[in-house]
């Protein structure tokens, strides 16, 4: 017999299954991820077995681990943060530990993040005692009015917000200090600098559970800048954009071409007024307006359908992605990878 208890139980069996078919249903949500180790002379040839293992292994450890917070439905930010931390621990990209030097043979870091969700947007530029200059970047997108600070000021807020200074000291290697001693050699021979083209910049961009898109971008800039140089990386718009509306992008180059193009926005403006597919619209960029002004570089880029694009115009970039259908490409070089 059927009792009021048990048509009550069974009616809750049923609803509670439909929930669990709609909780299946948020695993099923679209999730994607794309990141950047930098763009620029990466060859074969020049890579020994061993270097190429070892950032194919990071990039990979990487990509999977941000690709599986996003599958438990974590925060597109929290991801980016986490990702790029884990990207600027590590000695082989110029970003937080491995940065390239500057002139005076210190390092001034810049990152941004966005969220596509409100546009909201926040960034630091050229500071020397940030640990993690992308959590600085998120701190002032959070907890501050502003979208950028720089140097100093951008210390003091990170020091308040908790972010222990560290020494500058502490993102020193020897392949960055023999980097700038090339640097400095050739140009006082009066000779161009090396096409030091191995940027290294870092740069994630995710589709979150919810549908919200968005990138982050942590960079040391390049060997030998000065006067207080700043790149694209943490400006909004040229190295870094999210838009919900259209796309998000991470960029890693030459930063004073992709600052004058503003590329990452660029491209999302081209996807959203021109009605154009994301890959298209950065393709255009990347392969036809960035070279015919001599521009190197490439980007990564997602939708809010979870297409990736990762294009470049130089030998290689060092990527990772994992898109929609859950395909991953872990490469370094061009279409022979
Ligand atoms: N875009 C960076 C800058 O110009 C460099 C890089 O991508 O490696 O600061």
């Amino acid at each position: 017999m059927v009792t009021p208890l048990k048509a009550l139980m069974a009616g809750y069996g049923l609803f509670s299954l439909l929930a669990s078919m709609s909780v299946g249903a948020v695993e099923v949500n679209k999730i994607a991820i794309a990141l950047h180790g930098g763009a620029g002379t990466i060859t074969r040839d020049a890579m020994t077995a061993a270097q190429d293992l070892a950032y194919r292994e990071i990039l990979s450890a990487a990509v999977e681990r941000g690709h599986a917070q996003l599958r438990q439905g974590a925060d597109g930010v929290d991801v980016i943060v986490d990702v790029i931390q884990m990207l600027e621990q590590s000695p082989l990209f110029n970003a937080g530990i491995g940065a390239v030097m500057t002139w005076e043979g210190k390092h001034e870091l810049d990152a941004a993040i966005m969220s596509g969700r409100d546009l909201n947007a926040g960034a630091v530029a050229g500071v020397t005692t940030v640990a993690s200059p992308i959590a600085a970047a998120r701190a002032v997108m959070e907890h501050s009015p502003h979208v950028m600070l720089s140097g100093a000021g951008a210390e003091a807020f990170a020091e308040a917000q908790g972010l222990a200074p560290v020494d500058n000291g502490v993102f020193t290697t020897d392949r960055r200090e023999r980097a700038l001693e090339r640097h400095k050699a050739m140009q006082s021979a009066g000779l161009m600098p090396p096409k030091d083209h191995k940027f290294g910049t870092v740069g994630v961009v995710v589709l979150d559970a919810s549908g919200t898109i968005a990138a982050g971008t942590s960079t040391g800039g390049m060997t030998g800048k000065r006067w207080g140089r700043i790149g694209d990386s943490p400006i909004i718009g040229a190295g870094t954009y999210a838009n919900n509306a259209s796309c998000a992008v991470s960029a890693t180059g030459h930063g004073e071409f992709f600052i004058r193009f503003q590329v990452a926005s660029d491209i999302c403006a081209r996807m959203l007024y021109q009605k154009i597919p994301l890959t298209l619209a950065a393709s255009t960029i990347i392969h036809d307006e960035l070279p015919s002004a001599g521009a190197e570089g490439g980007v990564v880029a997602v939708d809010t359908e979870g297409n990736i694009t990762m294009p470049f115009n130089t030998e290689g970039m060092y990527r990772a992605s994992i898109d929609a259908t859950g395909r991953k490409t872990v490469a370094i070089y061009g279409i022979d990878d």
